[in-house]
């Protein structure tokens, strides 16, 4: 795209603002971009790129993803420019582009990693072709910004330059089969002894061929509509897989990637399903970037999901768990839910789902609760349920139509007077499940919890 003198003064007067941010220890890291769009409203469009964009959109999963490559390509010496401090939509790609270019516009690095919002296709790819796109999966998310995936599958299908690889989740009906006519990198993982012939959750985003609207049919499903399925009338289905896991050893921390006849060996950072498509995900991009499997394996060695995602602490005999659920998205609520209820032992669960934070942008309805399958909470191992925060009432009666027990559950507004009422007697694990927004009160949850341990211990400093 030809440049003016409207680029150029965009361009200088949001350097001057991310300038001045850096100064004031402010995070620059939407409003520099906000200024540039404003003055030049095709500003993404007239920047010079790095050579390689690597984009990662989809439902869930993005940021792990990102903050996977991230981790990697700096562990190996790698340059490149990321949004990881930045927002996910138009205006903070445009402050990453901005604060990695030059004062003439110039691209300073030969390398993007970009998580890109998919809501926010419409805005990005018209001014910028990434060389690969992740699609990580598609599902309903927050109803009043996402719609449902209809709509989201069409604006990507719109929008997606034809020139970009797409690496896709071929498990998934939804993402597999977005931007057909693009080259396609597809990932899965083989049937597991976990995966079942019904469906065990309330929603399911895809029920008939979008093709001939016949009935899909699965040969095993996996968790919501992941698994593998084809249309009862036409050729639509499962894609066959470019690389695929082919032995998922979760005692050992391993899995085999397979493509082709050659098989990888990879060590496992997670035993959370979603994180192993995840990983799959960042092993096919750093490959496709030039990384052997030995430089990715021993970076994943020493690799761990961000704190704030999950975290696990042995703690006087107690396993403490700490697990983003999610609030607005079902689909990692009941992923969240599924993977308590299958750890083992006993367990008290602490929810503090908190939707109408002030960062989630106002909440929406309570539809989500009701596509969460918190029938999984009702299980002979989880003991003591704690709802507490400001959708306490919701989760609680959500609880009660799921058949827990009402004497099993605390319900209650204040987060650590909740807390206050665990109780530890017969109890292995602590599973603390938070909202994105509510990393600071979990902290203050784990360690009231710690507290709480250390007076039953009678150790008390
Ligand atoms: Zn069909």
């Amino acid at each position: 795209m030809k440049r003016n003198f409207r680029f150029y003064l965009a361009l200088w007067i949001a350097k001057l603002a991310s300038f001045t941010l850096k100064i004031l220890r402010r995070n620059a890291t939407n409003f520099p971009g906000k200024v540039a769009l404003t003055i030049c409203p095709d500003f993404l469009g007239k920047i010079e790129k790095p050579k390689t964009i690597v984009g990662v959109t989809g439902t869930n999963g993005k940021t792990t993803v990102c903050n996977m490559i991230n981790d990697i390509l700096a562990q190996n010496g790698y340059q490149f420019i990321n949004n990881k401090y930045g927002s996910n939509i138009n205006e903070g790609i445009t402050t990453t582009l901005l604060q990695g270019s030059s004062f003439f516009g110039k691209a300073k690095k030969e390398l993007a990693i970009l998580e890109i919002d998919e809501r926010s296709a419409n805005k990005v790819y018209p001014y910028l072709t990434p060389t690969y796109l992740v699609c990580t999966n598609l599902f309903r998310d927050s109803l009043m910004r996402n719609a449902h995936t209809e709509f989201i599958s069409d604006i990507l299908n719109q929008y997606i330059p034809k020139e970009t690889i797409m690496i896709e989740n071929a498990d998934d009906l939804i993402c597999s089969h977005i931007a057909e006519e693009n080259q396609k990198i597809y990932f899965s993982i083989d049937r597991l002894e976990t995966d079942t012939e019904s469906f065990q959750n309330i929603t399911r985003d895809i029920r008939v061929c979008p093709r001939c609207y016949a009935p899909l049919e699965y040969e095993y499903v996996r968790y919501h509509h992941i698994g593998k399925a084809h249309c009862s009338k036409c050729d639509f289905g499962t894609p066959k897989p470019t690389y695929h896991v082919t032995n998922l050893d979760l005692e050992n921390k391993k899995m085999t990637v397979a493509k082709g006849e050659q098989e990888e060996v990879y060590h496992l950072i997670s035993d959370n399903i979603i994180n192993i498509y995840n990983m799959l995900a960042v092993i096919i991009v750093l490959k496709q970037l030039g990384l052997s499997q030995k430089q990715i394996n021993q970076s994943f060695q020493n690799l761990k999901i961000v704190e704030t995602r999950y975290s696990k602490e042995e703690y006087q005999g107690y396993e403490i768990v700490t697990q983003l659920a999610k609030g607005m998205n079902p689909i990692a609520c009941s992923l969240a839910f599924d993977y308590t209820k299958k750890q083992p032992g006993n367990k008290a669960v602490i929810l503090i789902l908190d939707d109408l934070h002030e960062e989630a942008h106002g909440s929406e309805n309570t539809a989500w609760q009701y596509d969460t399958d918190y029938e999984f909470l009702n299980d002979e191992s989880i003991k003591q349920i704690i709802i507490a925060g400001p959708r306490y009432l919701d989760s609680y009666i959500r609880c009660l139509m799921a058949d827990i027990p009402a004497k099993k559950m605390v319900h209650e507004m204040d987060l650590l007077e909740a807390t206050s009422k665990l109780k530890l007697e017969g109890i292995d694990k602590i599973f603390i499940l938070h909202d994105l927004y509510s990393i600071t009160e979990t902290k203050q949850i784990k360690q009231k919890v710690k507290e709480m341990i250390d007076v039953t211990f009678g150790d008390v400093p």
